[in-house]
């Protein structure tokens, strides 16, 4: 019976270091960036070109967001 509690407290902890390692690899990421707006720009579609553009420079629409182009502008 000790034999059984030990592995699982084994299978435990395992499970819980491989959840740090992975938080670990995946926090650094997203924790290095100090303005992620200014360094990436989130980009969206338009919904008449079909163009990614800087969500700064689209402009809303009913069905979306249009880019800076006239011609899909006039469309929205
Ligand atoms: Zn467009």
């Amino acid at each position: 019976m000790r034999l059984l509690v030990f592995l699982l407290l084994i299978a435990i902890v395992a499970v819980i270091v491989v959840k740090l390692v992975k938080g670990a690899l995946a926090s650094p990421p997203s924790a290095g960036d100090d303005k992620p707006g200014a360094a990436n720009p989130q980009l969206v579609r338009c919904a008449s070109c079909g163009a990614f553009v800087p969500r700064a420079d689209a402009l809303p629409s009913p069905d979306g967001f249009r880019c800076s182009d006239p011609a899909c502008r006039a469309n929205a």
